[in-house]
């Protein structure tokens, strides 16, 4: 197997993690990327063969994970396992509910221990990367909730998590554009700092994780468009014939590049532009910027709710109480709050927050793109308020580099919208 493209990134993560590796994450397995797993391997009892196969992988995984699964032996407490795999009493106790009695662990037993960060926000965010920090996530807080909000055109499950136990329902979704994945480990990273509050019974901007998950139930879909995050990513193959059809498509749209400027699910279907909220009116303004047929995005598809992934949005929101949405996409650093004459009062005053506390502008939707959007539909049939944020600045795919700055900006969106 030849690594290529995002699994080298992964890789490259990793070893720099471990302090294997010091150089860029560029995703390209030159020299000095071989000379670091060589050592990994020859420091972790491997045959230092520089190849990454699946031994290679086993051993990284943890690292990758933040979690070992681990098998009690005769003599061990978790006092001293926690001090062994420098990470809290606490952490452990949480991941193991089924562990009855801390002072009486039995030899043989399984357990996990959790020791470090999970969600990785350095590297191209694939489908595969999202499930395999999700599954870390749930083992760690296992009182994190996951489900399926239905499947992608290709198949893949679109993953919901839930985290909080209260009455009061928001919902938070990303990703629905391809190129704006950088935004699907921005609610990753916020689940997982709020279930680490959450357990070290500590605070999220200000705010006690505890008393905040007693009150409300967050829904999260971090990845509404995987397909699409796939391709643009890279780790859809060439060869694939989803890639093929969709260079194709591409194709008909010389001026828009391929395939980092592709926003659509991978039949070509802008999926923001599919709910029943002004179809119709979006269909007229896209048809006469030429976007007529399948296209990288702005193609309105032959019927409001005709994909998967926005008939799964649409479904999931039905069957909740959602108080607020917020609606992650990039870029421009501003926050849309209104659907024509639909929207609540409190839109004003909780998008003014919003303002406030990430330093983004409340805009005015520009009438181009003021129809038939995930957010405009809930506000035209909940009349609550609903939101899209245009996280960042600069050209879509925004460069991973600007993570951290993204999610310091949202990271009082997130919290505060769950508390109005
Ligand atoms: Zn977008």
């Amino acid at each position: 197997m030849v690594l290529a493209g995002p699994d080298v990134e992964l890789l490259q993560s990793v070893l720099q993690k471990l302090g294997f590796y010091t150089y860029n994450i560029d995703g390209v397995f030159g020299p000095r990327l071989l000379n670091s797993v060589k050592y990994f391997q020859s420091q972790f009892g491997l045959s230092p063969d520089g190849v990454v196969g699946p031994t290679t992988w086993n051993a990284l995984f943890p690292y990758i994970n933040g979690y070992t699964t681990y098998t009690i032996k005769s003599g061990d407490t978790l006092y001293t396992l926690s001090s062994t795999f420098n990470t809290s009493l606490s952490r452990i106790l949480m991941a193991n509910p089924q562990i009855s009695n801390p002072n009486r662990l039995s030899v043989g037993e399984k357990i996990i221990i959790p020791f470090g960060n999970v969600v990785t926000t350095n590297v191209s965010y694939t489908y595969n990367l999202f499930m395999m920090n999700l599954s870390a996530l749930k083992k760690i807080y296992p009182f994190i909730t996951l489900g399926s909000i239905g499947n992608s055109v290709m198949g893949k499950a679109i993953p919901y998590a839930k985290i909080g136990n209260g009455s009061k329902e928001v919902f938070y979704s990303a990703a629905i554009h391809a190129n704006e994945w950088i935004t699907a480990p921005l609610l990753m990273k916020f689940l997982e700092n709020l279930a680490l509050a959450y357990t070290n019974n500590s605070s999220i901007y200000n705010f006690n994780a505890r008393e905040l998950l007693n009150q409300v139930s967050i829904y999260l879909v971090p990845m509404a468009n995987p397909d699409g995050v796939d391709l643009v990513t890279g780790a859809l193959k060439e060869s694939s014939s989803y890639y093929q059809s969709a260079k194709q498509i591409s194709e008909n749209y010389p001026n828009i590049k391929f395939p980092t400027g592709w926003k659509a699910n991978i039949n070509g279907v802008d999926l923001n532009l599919q709910f029943p909220a002004g179809w119709e009116d979006a269909k007229r303004i896209k048809f006469e910027q030429g976007f007529t047929t399948p296209a990288p995005r702005d193609f309105v598809g032959d019927g409001p709710l005709s994909q998967p992934e926005s008939l799964a949005l649409y479904n999931f929101t039905l069957q909740h109480n959602f108080r607020l949405v917020i609606a992650y996409h990039t870029q421009g650093q501003e926050i849309y709050w209104q659907f024509q004459n639909y929207t609540p009062q409190e839109s004003l005053y909780i998008g003014n927050t919003f303002s406030q506390v990430s330093g983004y502008e409340l805009a005015d939707t520009p009438y181009n793109s003021s129809f038939a959007g995930y957010k405009d539909w809930f506000i035209q049939d909940y009349r609550r308020p609903g939101f899209t944020i245009e996280a960042g600045i600069g050209n879509n795919p925004l460069p991973i580099t600007q993570f951290n700055e993204i999610y310091n900006d949202n990271i009082g969106i997130l919290v505060i919208g769950a508390v109005l």
